[in-house]
């Protein structure tokens, strides 16, 4: 066992009794089990890839690079830093709470959620398996770019249902400003883009 195994069996033991106190004395393993596994970061970042976007729900807060940080102290105090994908997004409040429900449901005593506006988000922060799910969901994902917006002007927006990138783009604002309006040539569907930022 390393020293960091030890620490954490440690604060399980101590959580324990704590949780033993608040039960009027009645032993409560579970609370100690579910406080070892949260102090692993390994934990934590799995309580968070359960947290769903507030407004595309089909892909977490994770997948789309919106938590940025884990740390906890040696107490066991968690933060959470994270950065939304629009200053100001009114899904701020609900992904904040979101946090807080969920790793107290895991059993981490203390939470505090920091919000990091600079470096800016990016699209280029989505996972693969996140852009494959708006794929499915009818969304086209956002292409990588790197920072240089002028290679997107040139290259075609590959339509979710059929592939085609016989595409058009229809109107720059979509029903968030977050999206963009195309059209399939091919298929004759409209579909939504995931702006790039
Ligand atoms: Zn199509």
């Amino acid at each position: 066992m390393n020293e960091r195994n030890e620490g954490n069996a440690f604060m399980a033991k101590i959580r324990g009794h704590y949780t033993r106190a608040e039960k009027g004395g009645q032993p409560f393993k579970a609370g100690i089990i579910l406080f070892m596994q949260t102090l692993t970061q390994e934990a934590l970042w799995q309580a968070l890839a359960t947290i769903p976007d507030p407004e595309i729900p089909v892909v977490s807060l994770v997948e789309m690079g919106i938590v940025r940080e884990v740390t906890q102290t040696p107490t066991g105090e968690v933060t959470v830093t994270i950065t939304p994908t629009f200053s100001g997004c009114p899904a701020l409040e609900v992904m904040k709470t979101d946090i807080l429900t969920r790793l107290k449901q895991c059993g981490v005593p203390d939470v505090t959620v920091r919000t990091v506006l600079s470096p800016p988000w990016t699209t280029d922060w989505i996972t693969e398996a996140a852009r494959e799910k708006l794929k499915s969901f009818g969304l086209a994902p956002p292409p990588h770019h790197g920072g240089d917006f002028a290679i997107l002007l040139f290259d075609p927006v590959p339509c979710p249902y059929c592939d085609s990138q016989n595409t058009t783009l229809k109107n720059n604002w979509g029903p968030t400003p977050c999206r963009m309006i195309f059209y399939c040539n091919q298929c004759q569907q409209p579909f939504e883009q995931f702006k790039p930022l």
